[in-house]
């Protein structure tokens, strides 16, 4: 499809070119100099004290559960309105997911009150993802956390740069897992990163993240080091020199794209609010990373024809989520499993475009193709 609108679209220049162009020169392509400046620079940004870059977020939530000892016989709590890998990286370690409740139609994030009644005797932990970028409930979250001793895993994909009380989103519990895919606010293509305050955690990210060896490469062509030892049963979870280059010219426009979606997310909140339409989030604290433009269709709207207007209107939404326990590779083991707001807000919901180089006169071409399909 050539999309008049699509739903997200790259902020690259000619400073993503340079820093490719820079690596491809100085010929050497994973875990180098790159890579651990952009884990600084990444760290320093958001107030973390440790910032571990690997593959993806989704091997990031693997290495996060895997880190704070979770596996078989274990309960980890997590939401079903989000990504299936939050679910995924979970079970990836032979532990099993708890589904819990959203708030509710104005606020898709976990609530503080359905994780409590998901608490079992076998719960090691909570993850929770900040939806679209806008803060959970983090400080009642990590006061039942301290309560029943349970650790806190954040799904931060969505959520780079983002800010509640002035810190950051991924540094309230004991791991934060960032996505850098092609349509997240900071993208390398694949890539992720995680974060931790907690200075063992950030050691066993980094070993299980190559092999679970004792020397890398990198130290190795340095003169560092001649030979390692294998410690633990160690993944390749690495990122390359290319990406990592990519994602320190990103985090540079990261702060500043995140505003500028703001402002669009403000433009569009204005634009529809009598249209009918439900509108999550307009009462969020803290600084936002406005990562997508979410809306609920009002009851008796039929969702896939007014998703067939807007692609007529060149336009690309998108649904996030389908609930991941209707899934068909959970139905059977969560065929009991009711969420009723989920299930609703879900059945409703519609993602409209939203990046940092849309421009107004697009977000008001949006919101007009939203009314006339309401009617
Ligand atoms: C994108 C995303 C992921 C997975 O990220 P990858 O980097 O593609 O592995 C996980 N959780 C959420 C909420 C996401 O949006």
């Amino acid at each position: 499809m050539n999309w008049q609108i699509p739903l997200a679209d790259l902020d690259y220049g000619p400073a993503e070119e340079a820093a490719v162009q820079r690596v491809l020169r100085g010929k050497w392509l994973t875990m180098g100099a790159e890579t651990r400046e952009f884990e600084t620079r990444f760290a320093e940004t958001i107030g973390a004290n440790h910032a571990v870059a690997v593959s993806n977020a989704t091997v990031a939530l693997h290495l996060a559960c895997l880190a704070l000892g979770i596996g078989p016989g274990d309960e980890v709590i997590v939401p079903s309105l989000t990504f299936v890998a939050t679910a995924n990286a979970v079970r990836y370690t032979g532990a099993e997911v708890r589904f819990a409740e959203i708030h509710g139609p104005d606020d898709l994030t976990i609530s503080p009150r359905a994780i409590e009644s998901q608490i079992t005797p076998a719960t090691k932990a909570i993850m929770v993802m900040h939806y679209a970028g806008y803060p959970c409930a983090m400080q009642a979250v990590m006061a039942l956390a301290h309560r029943h001793q349970l650790a806190v895993i954040e799904d931060a994909a969505h959520s780079p740069g983002a800010f509640l009380e002035g810190k950051a989103l991924g540094t309230w519990g004991d791991v934060g897992c960032f996505s850098f895919f092609s349509n997240k606010n900071l993208s390398t293509g694949e890539g992720g990163m995680l974060v931790t305050q907690r200075d063992e955690i950030a050691e066993k990210a980094r070993l299980l993240r190559s092999h679970g060896m004792t020397t890398l490469t990198w130290d190795r062509h340095q003169g560092h080091a001649y030979s390692y030892d294998v410690v633990a049963l160690g993944y390749n979870y690495r990122m390359d020199e290319i990406r990592a280059a990519l994602g320190l010219v990103q985090l540079g426009k990261l702060l500043a794209n995140n505003a500028r979606r703001g402002e669009l997310t403000e433009r569009y909140w204005q634009g529809l609010e009598a249209s009918g339409v439900g509108l999550p989030f307009r009462d969020s604290l803290g600084t936002p990373a406005y990562h997508i433009f979410p809306i609920l269709l009002p009851d008796g709207v039929d969702r896939y024809s007014f998703i067939d207007h807007m692609r007529a209107a060149g336009i690309q939404t998108s649904i996030h989520y389908p609930p991941i326990h209707q899934f068909q590779a959970y139905q059977t083991q969560y065929a009991d499993v009711k969420l009723p707001v989920t299930e609703h807000v879900a059945q409703r919901e519609v993602t409209l475009p939203l990046y940092a180089t849309m421009t107004e006169a697009q977000v008001d071409q949006v919101i007009d193709a939203v009314k006339r399909g309401l009617q």
